[in-house]
């Protein structure tokens, strides 16, 4: 199937039947350049996820849990011990109290809480702003609920917010605007001029905001990550999402929690235990021990990413990529408008198949695509991968 945001016309073999509920969809982006780069043996920069090793500390509490039994369903909400220490580290990080009972739900992946929230909160007719390039998953939950999307593009080549073009994609059917910070594709992040504006913007409207944080311990270069907890007034009105997947290493864990004020979660666990009803047990036991007893971890993972970052740019200097800013995330975007005017599609699966290296065409992330030729890399791998992905891109 074609990547779900080419938005050309399927081939009739292949187009979703007539009554399908989201007939511009095909299979997403990270699933095909991923099977590619199986098929291909490519070096896979392409979805993300670290090449790490989950923290042996943590497996040994997992390995802990199964074997003592905790194999049953967990509370619908979450583990109150693991809801309990994700409340303590809002605290700690972002000076915000929350009530583990009442505003901390834990759910399958920060995939399950964005579509659980949108479903929650958007009625049909409503309008969902969106940040262009955008995360695949928030337009279709959008349609889903019988919303709009609404795109309004970053501006490049820092993919920072024009506030102006947000207030002029108000009306009064808005009723969510979504912001990722750090951002995927871009490595953008917001910083408190940024919240000020989306509070400013926000205030005396009917309008909820869902902050999709999954990034938030990967943030370079000494800025703080401004999490919508830290705003006093934005938070009141924020359903606030985290992923333990990218803090652990261990996206295959699919573990995530939302952090909202309690009318907002009553809402959000109405869809949540329909959706999900509850997420897998050992772990997070498991998650809320090591959360507690080794923060650490979690502290120094924008030290260790910057590392990477710095380590992958490097090793692309002589390259004819030309490298855009990455303030965090584990991504780096590269215009090759010097190699090629192909499209960044044809040329992410040219890259795969000839060369050997898979990376994600930022196009497909944008309702109008801007001419700009752009790939995301992921710089989550080990050294040696890098130096060989590096080697690569150097010669083309
Ligand atoms: N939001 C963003 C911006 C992401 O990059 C991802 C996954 N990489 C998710 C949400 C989904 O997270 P999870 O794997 O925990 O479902
Ligand atoms: N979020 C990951 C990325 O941006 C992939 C998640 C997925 O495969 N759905 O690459």
């Amino acid at each position: 199937m074609k990547p779900s945001a080419t938005r050309e016309p399927l081939p009739a073999s292949i187009a979703p039947p007539a009554t399908s509920k989201l007939p511009g969809v095909g299979t997403t982006i990270f699933t095909v350049m991923s099977q590619l780069a199986r098929e291909c043996g490519a070096i896979n920069l392409g979805q993300g996820f670290p090449d790490f090793a989950t923290p042996a500390g943590l497996l040994d509490r997992v390995v802990h849990h199964l074997r003592d039994g905790a194999n049953q369903y967990a509370p619908m909400a979450g583990m109150p011990e693991l809801r309990e220490a994700i409340a303590a580290k809002v605290l700690a990080l972002y000076g915000r109290q929350v009530d583990p009972v009442s505003d901390v739900t834990v759910t399958s992946g920060a995939t399950e809480a964005i579509f659980s929230a949108i479903q929650a909160v958007v009625h049909p007719g409503d309008e969902a702003i969106v940040f262009d390039p955008a995360y695949d998953s928030y337009e279709p939950a959008v349609t889903l609920a019988g919303g709009r999307t609404v795109h309004v593009p970053l501006t490049a080549p820092r993919y920072g917010v024009d506030w102006q073009r947000v207030a002029a994609a108000i009306t009064p059917r808005t009723r969510l605007v979504i912001v990722n910070s750090p951002h995927n594709p871009t490595g953008a992040v917001l910083d408190a001029a940024d919240l000020e504006a989306l509070a400013d913007l926000t205030r005396d409207r009917p309008i909820t905001v869902l902050g999709d944080e999954v990034y938030e311990h990967i943030v370079f270069d000494g800025a703080r990550h401004e999490s919508l907890n830290r705003h006093a007034e934005l938070r009141e009105k924020s359903l606030v999402v985290s992923s333990f997947g990218k803090t652990y290493h261990a996206t295959g864990w699919k573990i995530g929690y939302c952090v909202a004020p309690p009318a907002l979660s009553e809402e959000f666990r109405k869809v949540h235990q329909f959706a999900q009803f509850c997420v897998v047990t050992p772990m997070q036991k498991a998650l809320a021990e090591y959360l507690t007893t080794t923060p650490e971890h979690h502290l120094g993972l924008g030290g260790f990413y910057q590392d990477k970052r710095d380590r992958f740019l490097h090793l692309l200097r002589e390259s004819r990529f030309r490298l855009l800013p990455s303030a965090g995330t584990y991504f780096q975007l590269a215009d090759y408008s010097a190699i090629t005017d192909q499209g960044d599609v044809d040329f992410a699966l040219r890259l795969t198949r000839e060369s050997g290296v898979a990376a994600i065409p930022v196009s497909v992330f944008y309702e109008k695509p801007p001419a700009a030729r752009v790939l995301r890399f992921c710089f989550a791998k080990d050294i040696a991968t890098l130096e060989r992905a590096a080697q690569i891109l150097c010669r083309i």
